[in-house]
């Protein structure tokens, strides 16, 4: 963490500045001041949202000094906007990382490093656990460039061992994984992508840098949705890989060439929606344990999956890595068919049915319906849907009203 000077003070400036923060302020500090800039334009308390899709000069000689001295200025809108320097340095100095590029969405950050890091030839090792679209992409769309994607089971580090060839480029995981939650050794995880010569990335976006802090572990990279968490609103999408500067700059110069860039109004709402984000956390955790127990301790409830039960398969790992365990509880509706599970759904009154997470609404699904409607019996069984599971992604709404609204729910 940086210290209170180094926020306050460096920010003086409004020019980008980098390098990794000394320790000191906190998660809440920093949410709200770090990467602004102390005068902002028109002496406004609040950043301005600058629409522009390009940059003017006063003279020719400007546009020469710019390009010979690499001077920090904006040029044109694909390479770069002031607002989302700033989201840039903040979601950095949270993270505890050097540096931070903002993507239009959490899947355009991860197509970009993918992109960036990965060439013809090369393969990457992934869990079976991660976003099913992330998992996509590599199956789909990295294969026709000569990528093999390795897939390997969720937190055996021994089969991540046993897959590593001299062509693997990149190890990645994600922790908790959606909707099962297992969490993984960080540490264990980060050492064999080290003694290995090899990237490691993680997907924190159920874990957001308020609970989990996979840069001090050692791994290269932090993937996250922002469009979760981050944003916290369910009102924008984004996407963010935070790492160190020197293995970040080719993901920074092709996401200027794909345009994955986000637009000025929804960088504007993440850096809003950043400024509550220790508060928001703060209930998301409280909310989601409490959610959680209660369900365990139902008889309708045949099993939680929630890293801060003790009963999770992964509860040690959590413990140890994580501050608190997020808003998203996954359970096990006990003797329900899909419809009956449905019905406990359709029956929630504060939970709107929709996916995603991490926003202010708390949201309920049922993932059989939501994400796997398609799939075969076999094809569920294989990724561990059973259809009486139920993912409910706690918003900051009174935890006594969402077990209010459960309990009546469950009362069939
Ligand atoms: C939502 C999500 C993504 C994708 O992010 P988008 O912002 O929707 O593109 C990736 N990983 C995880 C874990 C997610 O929950």
């Amino acid at each position: 963490m940086p210290s209170l000077d180094a926020v306050m003070e460096s920010e003086k400036s409004p020019a980008p500045t980098s390098g990794k923060p000394a320790a000191g302020c906190g998660q809440g500090t920093l949410a709200v001041h770090a990467g602004e800039a102390r005068q902002k334009p028109g002496d406004a308390v609040t950043d301005a949202i600058f629409c522009a899709s390009t940059y003017t000069f006063p003279d020719t000689q400007s546009v020469i000094d710019y390009i010979e001295k690499e001077q920090s200025r904006e040029e044109y809108g694909r390479y770069g906007n002031p607002g989302e320097k700033v989201v840039e340095k903040k979601l950095a100095a949270l993270e505890g990382a050097e540096s931070a590029v903002l993507f239009a969405s959490g899947m355009a950050a991860l197509v970009g490093v993918l992109m960036a890091k990965l060439g013809q030839g090369d393969n990457v090792v992934f869990t079976d656990e991660c976003y099913h679209r992330s998992r996509q992409f590599c199956r789909e769309h990295l294969s026709r460039f000569g990528v093999e994607t390795i897939t390997v089971k969720t937190g055996d580090y021994a089969a991540i061992e046993a897959a590593i060839t001299p062509k693997t480029r990149m190890l990645v995981s994600e922790s908790p994984t959606n909707p099962h939650q297992s969490c993984i050794d960080l540490e264990k995880f980060a050492e064999i992508g080290r003694r290995n010569g090899i990237e490691t990335l993680i997907d924190a976006t159920l874990a957001t840098p308020y609970n989990l802090r996979p840069i001090d572990a050692g791994v290269d990279y932090v993937l996250h949705s922002c469009t979760k968490y981050l944003g916290g609103h369910n009102d924008l999408l984004a996407g963010s890989i935070a790492g160190s500067e020197d293995q970040l700059a080719q993901v920074r110069e092709l996401r200027g060439i794909m345009g994955a860039i986000n637009q000025p109004h929804a960088i504007y709402l993440l850096q809003r929606g950043l400024k509550t984000f220790e508060l928001r956390m703060q209930r998301h955790n409280e909310n989601g344990l409490a959610v959680a127990r209660f369900l365990e301790a139902h008889p309708r409830v045949e099993k939680v999956y929630y890293p801060g039960l003790e009963s999770h398969r992964d509860h040690a790992h959590a413990k140890k890595y994580m501050r608190g365990f997020g808003g998203l509880v996954t359970f096990l509706v006990k003797d329900a068919d899909w419809r009956a599970t449905a019905d406990v759904v359709d029956r929630s009154k504060v939970c709107r049915i929709a996916p995603s997470l991490g926003g202010v609404e708390s949201l309920i699904e049922q993932p059989l319906v939501m994400s796997y409607y398609q799939r075969t019996p076999e094809e569920r069984k294989a990724f561990g849907i059973p259809d009486n599971m139920i993912r409910l992604a706690c918003g900051i709404e009174d935890a006594a009203d969402l077990i209010g609204d459960l309990e009546q729910a469950l009362r069939a």
